[in-house]
């Protein structure tokens, strides 16, 4: 892969990065750590700033422009992306399963009337979307979900349970997985609806996590009706769908920028800092090889994140590569948490409500919410497995 932009592109990305400069939101350099406990939050606030990217169709850069994208290419899509995180620009987080995930999947497997109810209104910002994967007894073998669809003249009726369901207390719209034909192989027997989450008989509960944020919810259905014409695809054939779903999900995650630019604050921090004098980093050299094997680790997922920009600029849909991005990058997320708080020391410990707490508080809240990076999307053990299987050609372990 050549590495350099080519005219046009270098074109594009001075044009993103003035556009950022001049109309951005400013706020002190903390990026998506600061606010990804307070979606609402941030919608409120950057209303604005994520109407003008709207206008733009940069929400959605690579979409179609019939459909309200600005029909770039992928390569153009990565550019703003980079550019985004570079500056550290507020983005509409509230959207990413939107324009991450339900987009890209009713882009390819939607009919026509879905793509133009939906795709509009994603980008807008008028709907936001909710993934309803993950039950109490299917996280991980997500095939064996309960959660039933019983056909009933021209809707469904709903009843079962999801669990960890992000931002569906903000949501719209759910990508919603059933079993519709409990005697079928299990991965044959379940479809992918469209539901609408404002439908009577859904109720969503909050659940906290372990750093304190209101992120994801327990969502239970009771009788609840969706209409035929919401199936995405085919009846019982869901499962297909959905997993390409999934690898548009693991393609989007982490930003091995971010992830630099968290691992350059503890540099200059540590730096800043001293002991009667005495950086900390003289005091213990072995903190230093650790900052830098955590560095050049962000270098390494930032080029994986380049191998799956590749193949989608060809028109493919990542599989592996994605895990191997997915895996990559969150275990890293974790390690240079672990090696934030060694630098910090007990203040580490003091969350964004204190006026001690040093880089106000990122790395408290980024140690306590890396926990759950290794599991979101398929944790790292089923990433190992795809990545085995997929990528290496080894056989099943089960
Ligand atoms: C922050 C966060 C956000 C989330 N958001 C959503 C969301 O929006 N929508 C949604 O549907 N879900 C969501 N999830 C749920 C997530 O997809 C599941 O937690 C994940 O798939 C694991 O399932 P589980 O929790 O049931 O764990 P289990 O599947 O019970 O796994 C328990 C342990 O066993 C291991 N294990 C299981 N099977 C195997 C195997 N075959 N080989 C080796 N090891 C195995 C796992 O790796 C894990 O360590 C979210 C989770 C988190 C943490």
């Amino acid at each position: 892969m050549d590495f350099r932009d080519t005219p046009e592109e270098t074109a594009f990305r001075q044009e993103v990065r003035e556009f950022i400069a001049r109309e951005a939101p400013k706020q002190e350099g903390t990026g998506d750590r600061d606010i990804i406990s307070s979606y609402a939050q941030v919608f409120v606030q950057s209303q604005q700033w994520f109407k003008k990217l709207s206008e733009r169709g940069w929400i959605a850069p690579a979409w179609p422009k019939e459909y309200g994208g600005a029909g770039m290419t992928v390569m153009q899509q990565f550019i703003f992306n980079e550019e985004m995180a570079e500056a550290r620009a507020t983005r509409p987080l509230h959207l990413i399963i939107g324009v991450a995930m339900a987009g890209p999947t009713l882009i390819v497997h939607g009919n026509e009337e879905q793509k133009k109810y939906h795709l509009p209104r994603i980008i807008s910002g008028e709907d936001i979307w909710c993934q309803g994967f993950s039950e109490p007894e299917a996280g991980s073998d997500l095939a064996s979900l309960r959660t039933r669809a019983v056909r009933e003249g021209d809707d469904y009726v709903i009843n079962g349970q999801k669990i960890w369901t992000t931002i569906a207390h903000l949501s719209k719209w759910m990508l919603l997985l059933a079993r519709t034909d409990p005697d079928a192989p299990k991965h044959r027997g379940i479809t992918y609806f469209i539901l609408d989450m404002k439908s009577p008989g859904v109720d969503v509960r909050p659940l906290v996590n372990m750093a304190g944020g209101y992120e994801f919810s327990e969502v239970f259905f009771t009788n609840v009706r969706v209409p035929k014409a919401n199936i995405i695809g085919e009846e019982n054939r869901g499962w297909y769908a959905a997993m390409s779903t999934l690898d548009f999900e693991r393609s989007a995650i982490g930003s091995a920028i971010g992830l630099r630019q968290t691992v350059e604050d503890i540099i200059l921090y540590a730096k800043e800092h001293t002991n009667d004098g005495t950086s900390m980093l003289c005091a213990n050299p072995m903190l230093r090889y650790e900052l830098v094997d955590r560095l050049l680790e962000t270098e390494v997922g930032r080029m994986l994140s380049y191998r799956v920009v590749s193949l989608q600029s060809k028109g493919l849909i990542p599989n592996y590569e994605a895990a191997v991005v997915k895996l990559y990058n969150m275990e890293l997320d974790q390690r240079i948490a672990r090696t934030g708080m060694t630098v910090l020391g007990p203040y580490g410990q003091l969350d964004r409500g204190s006026k001690w707490a040093p880089l106000r508080g990122r790395l408290e809240y980024m140690y306590l919410r890396a926990v759950g990076s290794t599991l979101e999307t398929g944790t790292s053990e089923i990433q190992r497995n795809i990545v085995a299987t997929r990528g290496l050609g080894l056989p099943r372990g089960d």
